[in-house]
């Protein structure tokens, strides 16, 4: 059986989920489903980020014990996972003595072995917001150019990870798609970044500064940085440093958002070049959400809760606007308006009312013995062809918009052929055709929306139907 492996990012736990980290979870799951319904086996890991000096300092805040505000809001991040219906095989916390802190132990340990870790004297602009060294030209009027705050000049000793030592290898794996970025652009953008010179980054943060993470092996006075302690969860969780991960590794997928991407592109490969592990297969990038046009922020009082949205519409309502509406890899909007267009023309009168009407006809129809027309059986079967085509392009937009053709399809369908103006024998034919349509549909939207499939399914639970998938 073919092995699939497919990650998200790990969620950074200084603050409870908004709607933009649902929307990479319902990427992945979706993708993760479909392969599923491929007969793949399928490994699909999520998780928690939860080091570093920003959650620190909001436990402080609100006089909490730094883990007791860490399980408390990565548990708010299960919760969000179990409403969205998310299929996840595994939920990584950096904070796992066991599972993950091994893994990046025996990480820095290959990578000191390798002389890719070095110390050195450094001093820079620090930014706490970004929690990491700002450049130059990220400092506009003396404030960070994100954070609007000013970074703290910072003079101290840290371990440093030889980036640029592995340019040439990376501008080659990324021209010759050895690791395949959807979309492209963010490829480009990486290729023109190698080219104007990498410089090699801080993979430590002095204790004194930082006390919340895994400390450096071999001296207490410095805990790892996020590079080496987040992105390893990737393979810490299917055991590095404790067993052999061959079966999983590499990863096929590794779903992110574009504000990290750097980071995937650039340090992730160099660090598994330098413990000899493989790259990840693809790198898909998905872009932002802004809701009404505006970028989500607390102070413009627009952030969404996506458990809110969940109760009112039901998972699947949330997880098709996701998939339907927004372009996977660019910058996509939220807004009610727009949320209750999409489930009121696509879901209740078009789905929905389309299986009420084939429902309402076949009651007290004796379908047993037909088979669908093969023109019918045609269309099914182009429609699934393109759905399989666009989700292995991750272009789940396009392939929900194939299936609602096969929708409208069915409408026209019962207004041509107007069964109740048909003989017993015709109109149980046209009505048998409009089952198997139906039926197809329930299956096909299955890895978007899986409680409704189910519902659409288990309807027709023991009748004989011929299903394409
Ligand atoms: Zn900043």
């Amino acid at each position: 059986m073919k092995k699939t492996y497919l990650t998200t990012s790990i969620a950074y736990t200084n603050a409870p989920p908004h709607i933009g980290y649902a929307l990479e979870l319902v990427q992945a799951d979706v993708s993760a489903r479909f392969k599923r319904s491929l007969g793949e086996d399928v490994w699909f890991l999520t998780g928690t980020d939860e080091h570093g000096l920003k959650i620190n300092q909001k436990a402080k805040d609100l006089n909490m014990d730094t883990i007791e505000f860490c399980n408390k809001i990565s548990a708010k991040f299960l919760d969000l996972i179990k409403e969205l219906n998310i299929s996840n095989n595994d939920f990584i916390r950096t904070t796992d003595q066991e599972k993950h802190w091994p893994g990046v132990i025996k990480l820095w340990g290959e990578l000191v072995a390798n002389g890719d870790i070095y110390e050195k004297e450094y001093e820079g602009q620090y930014c706490v917001g970004c929690e990491a060294f700002i450049a130059e030209k990220d400092i506009v009027n003396g404030l960070c150019a994100i954070h609007k705050k000013a970074p703290e000049k910072v003079k101290e000793k840290n371990y440093f990870f030889r980036l640029s030592k592995y340019s040439n290898q990376l501008l080659e794996y990324l021209e010759k798609d050895t690791i395949k970025v959807i979309p492209q652009s963010r490829k480009n953008e990486m290729i023109s970044f190698i080219k104007s010179g990498l410089t090699d980054v801080s993979f430590s943060r002095p204790k004194d500064k930082v006390e919340w993470g895994i400390p450096v092996p071999g001296d207490d006075s410095q805990l790892i940085y996020v590079w080496a302690d987040a992105l390893t969860n990737y393979i810490s969780a299917i055991g590095y440093g404790r067993n052999d991960i061959s079966s999983y590794w590499p990863a096929d997928v590794h779903f992110i958002g574009k504000d990290i991407s750097k980071f995937h592109l650039l340090i992730w490969p160099a660090i598994l070049m330098s413990l000899g592990l493989d790259l990840p297969k693809n790198i898909f990038v998905h872009g932002f959400i802004t809701v009404n046009g505006q970028k989500m922020s607390k102070s413009l009082g627009n952030v969404i809760d996506p458990f809110e949205l969940i109760q009112k519409y039901g998972v699947d309502a949330l997880r098709y606007y996701f998939l339907r509406e927004i372009t996977p890899t660019e910058d996509g909007d939220f807004s009610y308006l727009k949320f209750q267009e999409r489930y009121n023309s696509d879901l209740v009168s078009g789905l929905g009312n389309l299986i009420a009407r084939v429902n309402a006809m076949a009651k007290n129809i004796n379908t047993n013995g037909f088979i669908a027309d093969n023109d019918i059986v045609n269309i099914a079967t182009k429609v699934k062809n393109q759905r399989d085509k666009a989700m292995e392009s991750f272009k789940f937009n396009i392939a929900l918009s194939s299936i609602w053709e096969l929708i409208s399809f069915s409408d026209k369908y019962i207004e041509e052929n107007k069964p109740w103006e048909k003989d017993a024998k015709n109109k149980e034919q046209v009505i048998f055709n409009l089952l198997f349509l139906i039926n197809n549909i329930g299956e096909l939207i299955a890895p978007f929306m899986p409680e409704t499939s189910a519902k659409i399914l288990n309807k027709y639970d023991g009748h004989l139907f011929e299903r394409i998938c």
